[in-house]
């Protein structure tokens, strides 16, 4: 064994007393505590991963798996099985509102000692995010949320040992006792794609700015985009699926402008509704125009009245302020339209 006395083994030529030994000591104390701390974790995890499991979860488990997954490949998809058990226990909102950690709470409130009372608190609040390294000192290293500027630290310098100051990430931290662990999988990712994922929920973000509080809030709903970021990432295949995806829309976009028989509020719902509703939006609307005959004011106007009237007539969870976004006009405006084709 190394003595106090004995020379460095970092080759200083100092002894090892004044030279590594306080490093070495702290750097030994970090990894035991987050060593403990991820015992923690994986011991509830594991707890959460049985009880998603029971089969009155079935049907929920079909419906996390059509929103978390980007295509039909069994084989594609088990590479990410961690990823989506993560997803379906920590994030997917059952239809009665609650996520699985929630639902484990409830029916476990009994039988929970402190500690696991604790990180689940904490996994009610965690989320994915892009990350930056902003600072390493001291066994620690300071990560900053590259979406909502908040900063966080996390003795977990061993997993992180490859990052550099300023080098981008996907991460999940989450909370146990006082350490921030990293869970699943940590991605290193480039610059570039840091500054289009970043500037991409930017955008959604501000389209839902009148629902979520702030992005934290945002993002603890949305794991499900950054999940797919990660699937784009790690399967060049997905990447592929989806930029076909990108042409094919594009395509369908621009044949929607040069063909003339449309009128322009179905050209303006072709482009900016989703399939699913495109059809009904297009009947209701030719249905009001022939009981109106000559429809007067600008066509964005009407094609947000008729996206959030099908919308509506759907069920979805939907404002005016969002639609009127979409469209570039004001919610009072949308808001008339609304009550012309309610009428
Ligand atoms: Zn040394």
């Amino acid at each position: 064994m190394l003595g106090r006395n004995d020379l460095c083994p970092c080759g200083s030529g100092k002894k090892y007393k004044k030279c590594c030994l306080n490093k070495d000591i702290a750097s030994e104390r970090s990894s035991r505590k987050i060593g403990l701390s991820q015992k923690q974790y994986y011991e509830l995890y594991a707890k959460l991963h049985e009880f998603s499991r029971n089969e009155k979860f079935n049907a929920e488990y079909e419906r996390a798996k059509e929103t978390f997954f980007i295509v039909e490949d069994e084989e594609i998809n088990a590479k990410f099985e961690r990823f989506f058990n993560t997803y379906f226990i920590q994030d997917h909102i059952m239809e009665n509102k609650k996520v699985m950690t929630v639902e484990f709470f409830e029916e476990n409130r009994d039988n929970l000692d402190i500690a696991e009372r604790d990180i689940l608190r904490s996994l009610f609040e965690s989320y994915v995010s892009v990350y930056e390294v902003k600072e390493i000192k001291d066994e620690k290293v300071i990560l900053k949320d590259c979406l909502n500027d908040k900063e966080i630290c996390t003795e977990d310098i061993n997993l992180l040992k490859d990052f550099k100051v300023g080098s981008p990430m996907i991460a999940r931290v989450v909370t146990v006792g006082d350490t921030n662990i990293l869970i699943d999988i940590t991605i290193s990712i480039s610059d570039g794609i840091k500054d289009i994922i970043v500037s991409d929920i930017k955008t959604l973000f501000s389209q839902y700015e009148d629902i979520y509080k702030d992005m934290k809030t945002f993002l603890i709903h949305h794991t499900h985009i950054l999940y797919k970021y990660i699937q784009q990432l790690l399967e060049p295949s997905i990447a592929e699926y989806l930029k076909a995806q990108r042409e094919e829309k594009a395509t369908k976009a621009q044949a929607v402008e040069v063909s003339e028989d449309d009128c322009k509020v179905i050209t303006m719902l072709k482009q900016n509704i989703e399939d699913e509703f495109l059809q009904d939006g297009i009947n209701f609307w030719n249905e009001y125009k022939k009981t109106q005959g000559e429809v007067k004011g600008a066509e964005n106007g009407w094609a947000a009245g008729v996206e959030y009237y099908v919308k509506k007539e759907a069920g979805q969870t939907i404002t005016q302020a969002q639609i009127a976004k979409k469209y570039e006009i004001s919610p009072s405006t949308l808001g008339k339209r609304y009550k012309d084709l309610k009428a």
